[in-house]
């Protein structure tokens, strides 16, 4: 059966392409940009200075509906979760996070996850398969819209991290298409590149790619700091240890005051002791970096415990008092469960 191509699968050049050969002007793919990445129009229709002949053909050969929202749940907390569909029935999830004077969309990159991190709900159901480009970018357009319904504008969702379900770099291809657009300032989704950052499990030669490919930050998740426990948590470690994450750490290529974000889940009586912390700070010295500490978000099934509070406070005062950037991070929206980690998109069974 002919399956009609979701518009948002095309960059702007390839857009402008099929157009041409349709003999139609390439810079009528601006225009489209514009209505379905800045006015974030429901249909081709009221795309109204295309002219209806256009219209009719962009109807005819696109679609522009690849998720459909099938589940909204908010927490205490306000920070919201969205679970989608997928057009071959998979589902996604998407987390908006407010804070005071913008929204951050934590954006999913595949369905599942490969990287089977033994502390994490997503890797349970292993990888189902890879987001498209455009299945990426429409988790971003939805969520504005969902900003501009509740009479916000809609550019106040300014900030994307690639935390979602999935390991980003795993799909890199359609991560750096997806990125074109959220970056594309003049008729894309205007995102500051200093507002956009890819967390990865440690994909290594990828790391070193994104670096030259993008200005976006970048977010490691260590989470320990020698190779036996790092490689028991998370066997990509096998294939990429410690020192060279932390080697191509050193070769990402970024702007002089960025710094790069180590991600560290804190499990009692696995990574959260003295030694662990004075491990972390001679790791990351010789970059500028910051770190997260992440206390531990329980999830069914889950056999690693959070830390008492005093414990992630030692922990975090040994980094500060070594002059390192530390922060505890307050997971959000654990209750439901749209926090770190929790992540799953199943449908609730009714
Ligand atoms: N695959 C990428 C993107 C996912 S980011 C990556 O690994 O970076 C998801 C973040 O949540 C990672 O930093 C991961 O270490 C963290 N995480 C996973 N499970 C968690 C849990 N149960 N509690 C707290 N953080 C968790």
């Amino acid at each position: 059966m002919f399956k009609m191509q979701n518009i948002m699968d095309l960059s702007r050049e390839e857009l402008g392409q099929w157009l041409e050969q349709k003999g139609i002007r390439s810079y009528r793919a601006n225009q489209i940009f514009k209505w379905l990445y800045l006015k974030l129009a429901l249909d081709f229709d009221s795309m109204t200075d295309l002219g209806k002949p256009l219209r009719e053909i962009l109807v005819k050969h696109f679609t522009m509906d690849s998720l459909t929202l099938v589940d909204k749940q908010v927490s205490a907390d306000t920070t919201e979760k969205f679970l989608h569909q997928l057009s071959d029935g998979e589902f996604v999830e998407s987390v908006l996070i407010p804070a005071k004077d913008h929204f951050t969309l934590c954006v999913s990159s595949q369905v599942g996850c490969a990287m089977d991190c033994k502390f994490c709900l997503t890797a349970k159901s292993g990888l189902k398969r890879n987001l498209t480009m455009g299945e990426i970018v429409a988790q971003v357009r939805e969520a504005r819209a969902y900003v501009q319904s509740k009479g916000l504008e809609p550019l106040k969702l300014s900030n994307i991290v690639f935390m979602g379900m999935g390991e980003p770099l795993a799909n890199y291809k359609n991560l750096i298409r997806a990125m074109a657009v959220i970056l594309d300032t003049d008729y894309g989704m205007k995102f500051a590149t200093r507002r956009v950052t890819v967390s990865t499990s440690g994909l290594v030669p990828k790391i070193i790619q994104l670096g030259l490919d993008t200005d976006v930050n970048l977010a490691i998740s260590l989470n320990a700091t020698d190779n036996k426990t790092r490689s028991r948590l998370m066997p990509i470690n096998d294939t990429y240890p410690i020192e060279e994450l932390v080697g191509a750490c050193k070769k990402f290529a970024m702007k002089p005051r960025n710094k790069i974000t180590f991600e560290y889940i804190l499990m009692a009586g696995i990574n959260d002791s003295e030694a662990d912390a004075k491990r972390l700070v001679r790791l990351v010295t010789p970059l500028r970096s910051k770190i997260n500490l992440i206390p531990f978000n329980e999830h069914e099934g889950a056999s690693y415990k959070r830390p008492s509070k005093e414990s992630i406070h030692g922990f975090l005062k040994i980094l500060l008092d070594r002059n390192m950037t530390a922060i505890i991070r307050k997971s959000k929206g654990d209750d439901i469960s749209a926090a770190c980690g929790q992540l799953k998109a199943k449908q609730a069974t009714p």
